[in-house]
């Protein structure tokens, strides 16, 4: 595919967008006239940057309201032309984009506009130059693309082609089939763009909201498939109008983008003949979590542990070389790190104790790494003693790490060729570590991230693993929003929540401002009876969240529960909820540190993540670090 972004879509100073473009890996862009006026160089000195860094201009816009004016004010809009065309030659650039007309003072008429498309072609001709005309979703009278080519169609002339824009077709709902018949050489360029799915002017939804393919709620797949099935292989370029964008980091945004386009036309290029795309794997389906691996040191590392052998885990293995201890329940493996060489102590530096990476099990880990690679995953390596494995890995959220592995090579088996096992410990005779908790898995992980970057590992993950999103939803903390997004595959063999805060007010922004960044706030495993869990944690001394008796009485008038189970859930600290015929219970861990905590959940046919429990938990948490944690002004 080759690739182009509009200067629009993303932040900062015009040298720094197209820095940042270039970098992103995108072949071309769009040079908007606002960017280029709020900038000191010359039209040729913006052409020079754009081609020093290696990218086509592919088009200069907009031309507005040029087509269909009365004969009063026909000549002085060609004069308007004209020195549109002086800037595109000092650019460098061949095309203009014209949107259809919105002045109150145009005249209808397919047969009017398409001659004035006539006259400006012959007019572009003579300069080589190339006219685009696109159909604004809210155009006086042209706002659907079958009418654009229509007019472009009656210009009958070369030079006059036709541009097609993903939101204005999706936004209006206009039959895409239609594109299908359009001949590719009469297509210009294509613009893509995203949006969430709300219900609102189209102006200002288009203004505000796109988003990149991908990362909203637009059929953009079914667009793109019916352009390729034209036989089109010209430019895709990204023309996003988001106001977080324009306020996000630039270097991200581009990055965003880059994938968002290569991951589009993977897509396309398993469903129609096409040229656009490149060779790579399947999205990787995700069979579990291999490990979670924390790094913290020595001193800190005895809490924790503690925790872990209250939750059941005992210590299985030792890693032969570095500081690494194994401790594993069920399938079930949590790593300890306290090696003061290698990445995990730089991370451990920089965020203090955390759960800095996670192992997937994929089908093929050889095959998972190079889609990530393909789709602008950064790559992590670190030297590893001869004989040990080394794990694929990339960056994952906040720097942290994703390992790859797999069964069918020895990466599955990590933990018998890296690690040596341990016997059983405990000190003689003491039940408390004996025996375990009934956790089996890891049913999810919970990944807080700033509320700016949820788009970006939303198509992070969606694009390299097979994974759907469920609808974003706010989460109500007393303190504020925190709005939360699901992202798991149809096994449930991957879960993930991503919860973007706001402010740092709430539980979510006091993680991420006091000590970690983004990163993994909590780990949730399932088990199969909770109150037989429930009753072994209590044995070992585990130290559930205290839960408000009120919370009791609502549950079970919400879902008229027998006294007797309110009972047992409320000597319990669990929490209920039901959707549909499914049942969830959830029992969670006090805080450790900064707001980092476990839970312990046991589904019944249930699919959520039990969200309406989401406030009474965060009001429980914060009540509990408020002595020492969160200032009293934290809510
Ligand atoms: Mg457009
Ligand atoms: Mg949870």
């Amino acid at each position: 595919m080759k690739t182009s972004i509009a200067t629009v879509s993303v932040s900062g100073e015009l040298p720094e967008k197209l820095e940042a473009i270039a970098r992103a890996g995108f072949d071309g862009v769009e040079i908007f006239e606002n960017d280029f006026l709020a900038f000191d160089g010359s039209p040729a000195d913006v052409g020079r940057m754009a081609r020093d860094l290696g990218l086509v201009i592919t088009l200069f816009q907009p031309f507005r309201d040029f087509e269909g004016m009365p004969d009063t004010l026909r000549s002085r809009t060609f004069d308007r032309a004209e020195r549109k065309f002086d800037i595109m030659q000092e650019l460098g650039t061949d095309m203009v984009l014209v949107c259809s007309n919105v002045s109150q003072a145009a005249l209808g008429g397919l047969d009017r506009a398409a001659a004035d498309f006539r006259e400006l072609g012959e007019r572009a001709a003579k300069r080589g130059l190339k006219v685009g005309y696109e159909a604004l979703a809210w155009g006086r009278y042209v706002n659907d693309h079958r009418d654009a080519w229509e007019i472009v169609r009656r210009a009958d002339h070369e030079n006059v082609g036709l541009i097609l824009d993903s939101f204005h077709s999706l936004s209006r709902k206009i039959d895409i089939t239609s594109i299908r018949s359009i001949p590719k050489e009469k297509i210009f360029i294509v613009q893509l763009a995203d949006a969430p799915l709300i219900d609102m002017d189209l102006l200002y939804w288009s203004r505000h909201f796109r988003n990149m393919p991908g990362e909203g709620d637009l059929p953009v797949t079914e667009f793109t498939e019916a352009v390729a099935s034209t036989g089109y292989d010209g430019f895709f370029s990204l023309e996003i109008f988001n106001d977080q964008f324009r306020g996000g980091s630039t270097r991200a945004i581009a990055a965003d983008g880059h994938r968002s386009l290569i991951y589009l036309a993977d897509q396309i290029r398993r469903k129609v003949e096409t040229p656009i795309g490149i060779e790579m794997p399947a999205r990787a389906e995700v069979k579990g979590v291999g490990f979670i691996e924390f790094a913290t040191d020595d001193e800190e590392a005895v809490e924790l542990v503690g925790i872990l052998q209250a939750l059941g885990f005992r210590k299985a293995a030792v890693h032969r070389s570095k500081k690494v201890t194994l401790f594993q329940q069920g399938d079930i493996r949590i790593l300890i790190n306290v090696d003061p060489e290698g990445f995990a102590n730089a991370a451990y530096a920089v965020h203090g104790t955390f759960a800095y990476a996670v192992a997937l099990v994929v089908e093929d880990a050889t095959e998972a790494y190079a889609r990530a690679l393909a789709l602008d995953a950064e790559p992590f390596t670190q030297a590893v003693v001869e004989g040990e494995l080394q794990l694929p890995a990339i960056r994952g959220v906040g720097g942290g790490l994703i390992y790859l592995i797999d069964d069918k090579s020895p990466l599955g088996r990590f933990s018998e060729i890296d690690f040596l096992p341990v016997a059983e410990e405990g000190e003689e005779g003491d039940a408390k570590h004996a025996g375990d908790a009934g956790l089996l898995h890891v049913d999810h992980i919970a990944q807080t991230v700033a509320y700016d970057e949820m788009l970006t590992w939303l198509l992070f993950y969606t694009s390299i693993f097979e994974t759907r999103k469920t609808p974003m939803i706010d989460i109500i903390d007393p303190s504020g929003v925190v709005r939360s997004q699901v992202i798991e595959n149809q096994s449930g063999t991957l879960r993930i929540t991503m919860n973007g805060a706001e402010n740092r007010r709430t539980l979510a922004g006091h993680f991420m401002a006091e000590k970690f960044g983004s990163g993994i706030q909590h780990l949730a495993f399932s088990t199969d009876d909770i109150f037989a869990t429930a009753a072994a944690l209590r044995t070992k001394g585990f130290k559930p969240l205290p839960i408000s008796p009120n919370y009791y009485d609502d549950v079970e008038a919400r879902f008229g529960l027998e006294p007797e189970l309110t009972e047992r859930l409320k000597a319990e600290n669990i929490l209920y909820d039901r959707d549909g015929e499914g049942e969830y219970f959830q029992l969670y861990s006090g805080t450790y540190g900064e707001g980092f905590f476990f839970e312990v959940v046991e589904r019944r046919a249930y699919r959520g993540y039990g969200a309406p429990n989401a406030i009474f938990r965060i009001a429980a948490l914060k009540k509990q670090m408020r002595p020492e944690g969160i200032p009293r002004d934290a809510g």
